[in-house]
């Protein structure tokens, strides 16, 4: 009788326990999903920031997450949030991308954008656009509907008309606070020097960084990564920073992570940062914290480069370093998990 019990007992643990493995199992196998945005290296210190600016970026950076994760919660493509988070920060004034772009020193507007799919590693960028509405999507429709990579300028332009973008005149991205910028910025380049490059070089950092940019980890394991921006304050000569360069500003290939960047676009480009960070995870099998932190704040931070980067590797892991005074970012996680801060120690 005392055996049998004890047989029914073990029996019944081993069922629970079954069912426990069984349970770890289905959790194990539902894939996780996340997604990271930014909204540019910030060069405002946080004692100059009032409550209501503070409060304005964080509400738009929380919009945009909750969109981009929405549309993952209900299984679609890391592609199509990143999409949907860049374009509601494309269309607001707050940040240096679409509505609220920098101008040039010619008083225009360019915009340069990329987006990158991990899985199948197709990627589409444009550059120097002035008349399309959502850069972002031209992007995107580079990357499915051209056989190219990059399209610029009045090319691209063109491109958008025939795959149906909408378009817009070149002051619908004014705004007085970057005509302000470009004002002082001029006022320093006349100033300092006569050589236009030496003195654009010397210009503070304000100038030269806002961005926005998003990753993605969707359901089904797939990484992407996109980044839209106006590029630096009184840029000459048809300037084209890092964000629509692949490898540099954007990056993703689900064997390691997906990378958006923002901050001194020059540098960005010469120490291929977004890919490098992706590559130092894959060949040196070191976690994406620290393929990000050595190349933010290490050998950036040694060439002189200054801004940051969010990224996303195939688990859901999320890294965003910046060695800038401050980064707009959030970041929201299938397992919980979700983040909003500007500066460092937040
Ligand atoms: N990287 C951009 C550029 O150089 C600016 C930024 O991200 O802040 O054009």
């Amino acid at each position: 009788m005392m055996k049998n019990k004890l047989l029914k007992h073990g029996l019944l643990v081993s069922l629970s326990m079954l069912a426990s493995l069984n349970f770890t199992a289905v959790q194990a196998f539902e894939s996780s999903f996340a997604i990271a945005i930014h909204g540019g290296a910030g060069a405002i210190s946080k004692s100059k920031m009032t409550p209501e600016q503070r409060q304005a970026y964080e509400a738009k950076l929380k919009e945009a997450i909750d969109v981009g994760y929405q549309l993952l919660s209900q299984g679609k493509s890391s592609q199509k949030a990143i999409i949907a988070a860049i374009q509601i920060m494309e269309a607001s004034p707050l940040f240096n991308a679409g509505k609220g772009a920098v101008y040039t020193f010619e008083g225009e507007h360019e915009l340069d954008a990329s987006i990158m799919n991990g899985e199948t590693l197709n990627a589409g960028a444009v550059s120097g656009v002035k008349t399309v509405q959502s850069p972002i999507a031209l992007a995107e429709k580079v990357m499915e509907e051209s056989v190219h990579v990059m399209l610029s300028g009045e090319g691209a332009e063109n491109f958008a008309k025939k795959v149906g973008l909408k378009e817009v005149e070149n002051s619908y991205f004014n705004t007085e606070r970057r005509y302000k910028s470009l004002l002082r910025a001029k006022k320093k380049l006349i100033e300092k020097d006569k050589d236009f490059q030496a003195a654009h070089q010397s210009l503070p950092l304000e100038y030269k960084v806002g961005t926005v940019g998003a990753v993605a980890l969707d359901k089904d394991g797939n990484l992407a990564a996109g980044t839209s921006t106006g590029g630096m304050t009184a840029k000459r000569f048809g300037r084209i920073g890092d964000a629509p360069i692949i490898g540099a500003g954007t990056y993703a290939n689900n064997e390691s992570c997906a990378v958006s960047a923002t901050g001194h676009g020059e540098y960005f480009i010469r120490y291929h940062v977004a890919a490098d960070i992706c590559a130092r995870m894959q060949y040196q099998n070191i976690p994406l914290e620290k393929a990000a932190d050595v190349v933010i704040n290490k050998i950036l931070v040694e060439a002189g480069g200054s801004g940051g980067v969010i990224a996303i590797d195939a688990k859901g892991n999320i890294a965003m370093p910046f060695n800038s005074e401050g980064m707009y970012r959030a970041s929201k996680s299938s397992n919980g998990q979700s983040f909003i801060g500007i500066f460092h120690n937040e």
